[in-house]
């Protein structure tokens, strides 16, 4: 039997973990770190990076690069990448089959299956695409699991005996979900759940660059398209600003050149903690929303909660934890990393679905996040309307559940009826999301209100299935939903892998060597004329030894490069170094 395996897949960065000697573990990437950045990135030479040299290359060359693109799962949106066009699950499918490679070599037996994570509120679309993402990887799905109810399993797998109501806040790169859920001895029951898909820490990087556009008298849109590169050095000096306002009260954000060059001529703005806060209100404001519905929903007092756990990395910021203390007037639970808690939960969710003996005293349920329906036509005196929403399994029902309900047909010998779906809490259907449509026909003939049953089935793993069926003759149909990104036929899948397994990719042994030549590659640009020369020596001859494969020459060329760094003040953290320091943090 294989290995219980976890993967949070996030639109910053991606996580994998096992359930191992009886408890959850991260697993390395091949530099060396627990996080794997979800980017994708392209050489002039056509071969394809993942993860940490891909962000580096971002930096440089954000046209050859992808990122945030799980913000696009779901729809049939294309990135453009090295000449090709990609969707969003092929992308994520690079990231996936990275992370399964790590797994590989570090478990040294070959990984097939793993839990994955998305976020609780991510429609039945979002949750297709995923699924479509780890076949493109090689990988069969086993569950999928929503992301604060993962981070609920860590915290439930080490507070056994606990008897409490809990709220997970997750905030990522990406979107936003806030789940309140009740541990009862080892019994973990979600309440409620609510979210947005679009609301991250992105968003609050991204506000922070506009702010400092705005100020150089330049529009966002207007910058990047004109000078890309500028916005997207602009973009990796923000994100350095905004992690450092958690320790410090004030950050310089250096100017790119347009060129994205930073050189010893940049100018620099100050931002401060409250100019940050000021900007990102709007943000911040529209976590009130999600929060308020989970506590109407669950019919809960924020004075009833015991527990709050922040998840994702943008909980960290200090806007964000101290409107979440304010609102809720609750001291946030720190025992958690927030990066790691979701993926930790996806491995001990492996391990329960394998009925792994260290978790055999736990069981969990969880709930549709979202109201699930039909559209109906409703009888104004003597005309009908279409266009109404009619909810057949209400939001936050525990899962798995199956419900039915007759409909019946509005006109005289009508013989067929189009079942269309729809996913959302407005009252007309075109205020929700629709899912897809199912056609029925053969329906006896007679007069309107002839009866017809639509049974929705919503799984464990937050699918939907739609039948329907004709009383009379017994006749049933069962869910085709069109219109979805990643319901592709089994040819177009086939399609799918082959252009995936055409991708040729940077060799895995050499990777964090090329993240190393990316960075200087980076630090060329930026270091004054007279300096640049003795750089760019030590990285041709690195390259050069990169290249002969005789490991003395490379390792003297090795040390040599890092030393001029060193000698021009250039500290070059690699991964395994923060992951060393991690562990000692942690120790
Ligand atoms: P995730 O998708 O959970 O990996 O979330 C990553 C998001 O967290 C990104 O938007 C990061 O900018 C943000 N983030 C990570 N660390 C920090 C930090 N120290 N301060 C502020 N934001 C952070």
């Amino acid at each position: 039997m294989g290995f219980d395996i976890g993967i949070d897949l996030g639109t910053t960065n991606s996580l994998c973990a096992v359930f191992r000697d009886g408890q959850p573990e991260l697993i390395p990437n091949v530099h060396g770190s627990v996080l794997t950045p979800s980017v994708v990135g392209v050489l002039d030479d056509g071969s394809m990076l993942v993860g940490l040299p891909a962000k580096e290359l971002r930096v440089t060359h954000p046209a050859q690069c992808a990122w945030c693109f799980k913000r696009w799962m779901g729809t049939n949106r294309k990135i453009r990448l090295g000449g090709r066009d990609y969707s969003a699950p092929e992308l994520s499918s690079l990231i996936l089959k990275s992370l399964k490679d790590d797994a590989e070599a570090f478990l040294k037996e070959a990984v097939t299956e793993a839990v994955i994570t998305v976020p609780a509120y991510f429609n039945d679309h979002q949750r297709k695409a995923t699924k479509l993402a780890a076949e493109l990887a090689g990988l069969k799905v086993r569950r999928i699991i929503n992301e604060p109810t993962a981070a609920a399993l860590t915290y439930g797998f080490h507070e056994r005996e606990a008897v409490k109501k809990l709220m997970v806040i997750d905030l990522g790169g990406g979107t936003f979900d806030v789940t309140l859920m009740e541990i009862f001895e080892g019994g973990l029951e979600i309440i409620s759940t609510a979210g947005e898909s679009h609301l991250g820490g992105e968003d609050f990087t991204n506000r922070l660059v506009a702010t400092v556009l705005k100020q150089l008298g330049k529009e966002y849109e207007t910058a990047e398209l004109k000078t890309p590169l500028l916005v997207a050095r602009l973009h990796e000096e923000c994100e350095r600003a905004k992690r450092q306002l958690l320790d410090a009260p004030q950050s310089r954000i250096r100017i790119p050149n347009d060129d994205g060059e930073i050189n010893e001529k940049a100018v620099s703005v100050l931002v401060t903690r409250e100019a940050f806060a000021k900007a990102s209100k709007a943000l911040v404001d529209r976590l009130k929303g999600p929060i308020g519905k989970v506590l109407r929903d669950g019919q809960v007092d924020p004075t009833e909660i015991d527990d709050l756990i922040l998840v994702g990395g943008a909980t960290r910021m200090p806007v964000v934890v101290d409107f979440v203390r304010e609102f809720l007037s609750a001291e946030p639970l720190a025992k958690f990393n927030p990066d790691e808690v979701v993926a930790l939960g996806a491995a001990v969710q492996a391990a329960l679905i394998s009925d792994n003996a260290a978790v055999s005293d736990m069981v969990m349920t969880d709930v549709c996040p979202f109201t699930l329906g039909v559209e109906l036509a409703k009888e104004f005196g003597n005309y009908l309307e279409p266009g109404y929403f009619a909810p057949i399994i209400h939001r936050n029902t525990t899962i798995p559940v199956s419900k039915e309900q007759i409909f019946s047909t509005v006109a005289t010998n009508q013989l067929e009826v189009t079942i269309n779906v729809y996913q959302g809490e407005a009252r007309k259907v075109k205020d929700n999301l629709k899912l897809g449509e199912l056609s029925v026909k053969g329906i006896p003939p007679g007069p309107a209100g002839q009866p017809f049953l639509v049974r929705f089935t919503y799984d464990i793993n937050g699918l939907l299935e739609v039948e329907a069926c004709i009383p009379e003759t017994g006749r049933k149909f069962q869910t085709v939903l069109t219109n979805h990104a990643a319901d592709l036929t089994p040819k177009e899948i086939a399609a799918a892998l082959e252009k995936m397994r055409k991708l040729k990719f940077y060799p895995r042994d050499d990777v964090k060597n090329k993240q190393l030549v990316l960075f200087c590659d980076r630090v060329v640009g930026e270091i004054s004329p007279h300096l640049r020369e003795s750089l760019e020596g030590a990285i041709d001859a690195f390259e050069r030894a990169m290249s002969s494969g005789d490991r003395e020459m490379f390792e003297v060329a090795r040390s040599g490069l890092l030393i001029v760094l060193s000698s021009l003040g250039i500290e070059y953290e690699s991964p395994e170094a923060e992951a060393d320091q991690d562990d000692n943090e942690l120790s």
